[in-house]
């Protein structure tokens, strides 16, 4: 029996390397559902290939040419929004790939757990917002939460087979992202092709940019208390420019697990796709005597400040990770477009997390209204 594996954003960075991992482990994996937000040319050559039962569109206005390249098929055709729902609520797949970028991400993934199905959770965002609500869900539904981000998956494999040993903290690491070193002077003049150079990682858009800030560590550290259930002093982020060592836990006895490998993610989703168990590959292995050295070093939260805002909404908690992420995500769009600068991003977020009403204990219509308020107050500060 093969597992059936739902992509919500198969077209982006995870959803194209996951798509990488299953047609190699054809006998293992399935592409059940496929699902794209507005590159309808990719979601039609890749429903080509996979042959799922199931492909959304979410911008309706690309569902007559999905639906015509696909007339020779017997594959479904669905567009829009609310289709993501709907199929999240189907019986058809046997585990979830949230791979949707940012907020969008969060109801499809809540369908996916209401409906009993584990989830491999690419989208950070999703625990960012909403992380007691999507947490309490997966208990409350008892179904496997697997973490895909490469930090969170190392810690959730150093924890296999520790039972209830208790962790003392976990150590984050981040490469630093593409200006590691570099001060406010010049990163007030850096442009978006720029930012969008990662060193050690090829990713979407958005958390390309969120690296290059050190927003993408904060809001990870935000994703490690929920999937790890921490508190915000056990978190701790630590610049490790290499990205060998994906991430530690250290437990009670001071005793510390790393996990290590090449920077590939298709590693991690490999790990999520077919837990608990291992499935052999053929990816390059990592050399110890090159890089001979592996670094360390404390984040510049000075210089990027947008990390300091994540850690003060990591111990606020209630909606303010909420306003944290809309903010951050409108002001990453604004600069994907070359509207603000690298540094006015980090003034959008701490303005906008300055004015919108704090909520101590949010129920999901909360987080619904707060991430619309701070939505609209974060554009009408670029407007400006
Ligand atoms: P991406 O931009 O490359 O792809 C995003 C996918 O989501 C695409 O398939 C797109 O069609 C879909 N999408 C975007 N907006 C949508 C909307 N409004 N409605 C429906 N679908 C929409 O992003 P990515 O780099 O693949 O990242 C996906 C998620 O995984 C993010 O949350 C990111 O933080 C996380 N993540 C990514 C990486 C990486 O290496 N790329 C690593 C760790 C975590
Ligand atoms: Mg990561």
């Amino acid at each position: 029996m093969t597992k059936r594996i739902a992509i919500f954003g198969s077209t982006g960075s995870i959803g194209t390397q996951a798509l990488q991992v299953i047609a190699a482990n054809a006998d293992k994996f399935t592409a059940e559902v496929l699902t794209a937000h507005t590159n309808d040319e990719l979601l039609i050559k890749q429903a080509l290939q996979f042959n799922p039962n199931i492909v959304v569109i979410a911008d309706e206005s690309k569902y007559v040419k999905v639906k015509e390249a696909l007339a020779s098929t017997s594959i479904k055709v669905f567009a829009g929004e609310k289709a993501l729902d709907e199929v999240a609520a189907m019986n058809c797949y046997d585990l979830m790939l949230a791979a949707i970028v940012g907020y969008a991400g969060l109801r499809p993934t809540l369908q996916a757990l209401e409906n009993g199905k584990p989830v491999a959770l690419a989208n950070k965002e999703t625990l960012v917002v909403a992380g007691d609500i999507v947490m309490q869900k997966a208990l409350e539904k008892k179904v496997p939460l697997i973490p895909v981000d490469s930090e969170h998956s190392a810690i959730f494999q150093c924890l296999v087979g520790e039972g209830r040993n208790k962790i003392e903290k976990v150590i984050l690491t981040a490469s630093g992202g593409p200006f590691l070193g570099k001060k406010p002077n010049f990163l007030v003049n850096v442009k978006r092709d720029h930012a969008l150079q990662h060193p050690n990682w090829s990713m979407g858009a958005k958390i390309s940019v969120d690296s290059a800030t050190l927003m993408n560590k904060g809001l990870e550290m935000i994703e490690a208390k929920w999937l790890f259930n921490l508190q915000p002093d056990q978190i701790q982020v630590l610049v490790h420019p290499q990205s060998i060592i994906h991430s530690l836990v250290q437990f009670e006895d001071g005793s510390m697990k790393a996990q290590m490998g090449l920077p590939d993610m298709k590693l991690p989703i490999q790990y999520a796709l077919a837990f608990p168990h291992r499935i052999p590959n053929d990816f390059p292995r990592y050399d110890f005597k090159k890089p001979a050295t592996l670094t360390f070093e404390d984040p510049d939260m000075k210089t990027f400040r947008n990390l300091s805002l994540a850690i003060n909404a990591l111990y606020k908690g209630g909606n303010m990770p909420c306003i944290l992420n809309a903010a951050n995500e409108i002001a990453v769009f604004a600069f994907l477009r070359n509207r603000i600068g690298f540094l006015d991003m980090t003034d959008v977020v701490e303005r906008t997390m300055d004015k919108i009403q704090f909520i101590a204990n949010p129920t999901l219509e909360d987080y619904y209204e707060t991430d619309g308020e701070a939505r609209n107050f974060a554009a009408s500060l670029i407007q400006m």
